[in-house]
């Protein structure tokens, strides 16, 4: 769409959607931000906002702003069942999301990351990647800035690496990546989606308007990925942990390896990889198979796997005290995400679990914890349901905490030297927190202040012999 003189109406004033109002009206769009909430705009937020002209609604969402509009831009938190959309559906207007006006803005191809987990590490980790080709990069989505200002700023010579949640891919239209990786599809946000397939429908839509020359990375270990082999309109390159492919990457004997028309090449193996699991081969795997095939040579993507360490939150190493190893795996906000984190090690564990419950099943969960986990200390919301779960699983190391200072103290009077002591929550961090960030930087302040108070005592004891 060719935006200039056109009158846009974006839902939805948080990032994504400021981000959107902003490059629409240095486009030539007449905008109109609308929130139903009333929102608390930053001055840089504001300013960002007056150099686009952008008109500011927030309080309330009348219906009469859905008059003369030529495009409806919603943000991916709001449902498209609210009132104001649906009247708008009836009427026939054009509804998209940001990810679409993105792709019409971006001069630049569109290499495009999804899944129920690990999008941000595997996203961080192509960028970084892409960038040995010495071409411009510019990361967004759900990660970092808007992906519209990203697509906005992005030169043509360039790649916009783009991190898409299945929010985001419900409310595209035409949105076309050149490339695009689909990690895995495990059951989360069902509240929004009510089915799975209506949440796998909103991940495929990452490939679903790609043409022959367009490729797309499918992660064959997970079923319902496989399955949508048959669907994609341009080439497949395949990962697997499990057996050897023609067009990808595949692990086998501690060894990645790129593939492309059956030839494979060497390009890491795990004694050089810093990310814990084999969740994160996967990751690794994905950006393998698309950075070789668009070109980025075995060295380089070499060079890039051997020096990146992770994401903060994500399976990060805190601190050892008493030879005991403490891990921020905040960000795992659901059971399949802290299943990977449990299968990451083989030391024993003490996990830190519960927060905001999201009430999924949680009997594959706690049959792990009952084989892998030592000492359970359960904390938050969702702390009495997952101690039912924990007892009827067989689990009989359980223990109840109030706070995260408690939880932490609680794991050094459990660890022995060599254990792991492992905050992968398996629930979102709404009950105590903003979010899942601030959840791990609470049990990252009260590992460090644990570190200084028992290396004093030490310390102390060491000075008076
Ligand atoms: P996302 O952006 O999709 O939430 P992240 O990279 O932020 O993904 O990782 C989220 C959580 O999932 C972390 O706890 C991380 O350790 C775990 N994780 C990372 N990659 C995978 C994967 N491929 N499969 C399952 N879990 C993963």
């Amino acid at each position: 769409m060719e935006y200039k003189g056109k009158r846009i109406l974006v839902l939805g004033a948080g990032r994504s959607g400021i981000g959107a109002a902003h490059v629409l009206g240095l486009l030539g769009a007449k905008v109109v931000l609308n929130d139903y909430k009333t929102v608390n705009l930053t001055a840089a937020e504001q300013q960002l906002l007056a150099e686009g002209k952008v008109t500011v609604i927030t309080g309330r969402q009348d219906i009469d702003l859905l008059t003369d509009v030529d495009r409806i831009v919603v943000s991916p938190g709001i449902a498209l069942t609210i009132p104001i959309l649906v009247e708008a559906k009836q009427r026939g207007l054009d509804i998209v999301g940001e990810v679409e006006v993105a792709y019409d803005i971006s001069k630049a191809p569109i290499l495009g990351v999804t899944g129920t987990n690990g999008k941000t590490t595997t996203t961080t980790l192509l960028a970084e990647v892409m960038a040995q080709t010495g071409k411009p990069i510019k990361v967004g989505g759900n990660i970092g800035s808007s992906l519209s200002e990203a697509a906005y700023e992005i030169s043509r010579d360039g790649y916009l690496v783009a991190e898409l949640s299945s929010y985001q891919l419900e409310t595209v239209k035409t949105f076309q990546p050149l490339g695009a990786i689909v990690l895995n599809i495990t059951p989360d946000h069902l509240q929004r989606h009510k089915t799975m397939a209506a949440y796998q429908a909103a991940k495929e839509n990452i490939f679903a308007h790609q043409q022959a020359s367009d490729r797309t990375v499918l992660n064959l270990d997970d079923e319902s990925v496989a399955s949508m082999k048959k669907r994609v309109p341009g080439k497949v390159l395949c990962i697997s942990q499990d057996h050897s492919v023609t067009d990808g990457a595949y692990f086998e004997n501690g060894q990645c390896y790129a593939v492309r028309g059956g030839v494979a090449e060497f390009v890491i193996n795990t004694a050089e990889i810093h990310l814990p699991g084999r969740h994160n081969i996967e990751n690794i795997l994905a950006v393998i198979a698309l950075a070789y095939d668009l070109g980025v040579t075995a060295e380089q993507i070499h060079a890039v796997i051997a020096q990146f360490k992770g994401v903060e939150h994500r399976l990060e190493p805190v601190a050892e005290i008493a030879g005991a190893m403490y891990f921020n795996d905040s960000k795992a906000t659901n059971t399949d995400s802290a299943i990977k984190a449990i299968e990451a090690f083989t030391a024993p564990i003490i996990l830190l679990a519960g927060g905001h419950d999201k009430l999924t099943d949680l009997t594959e969960f706690m049959a792990l914890v009952k084989t892998r986990v030592r000492d359970l200390i359960l904390m938050g919301e969702a702390a009495q349901r997952f101690a039912e779960a924990a007892k009827a699983a067989g689990v009989t190391n359980i223990y109840q905490v109030r706070s995260m200072a408690e939880a932490v103290a609680k794991g050094y009077e459990l660890a022995k030297a060599g254990d792991v002591v492992l905050l992968s929550p398996a629930c979102s961090s709404f009950d105590w927190y903003h979010c899942f960030e601030e959840r791990g930087d609470d049990f990252k302040n009260e590992v460090q202040a644990l570190k200084t108070l028992v290396e004093g005592k030490v310390e102390q004891k060491g000075s008076l012999s």
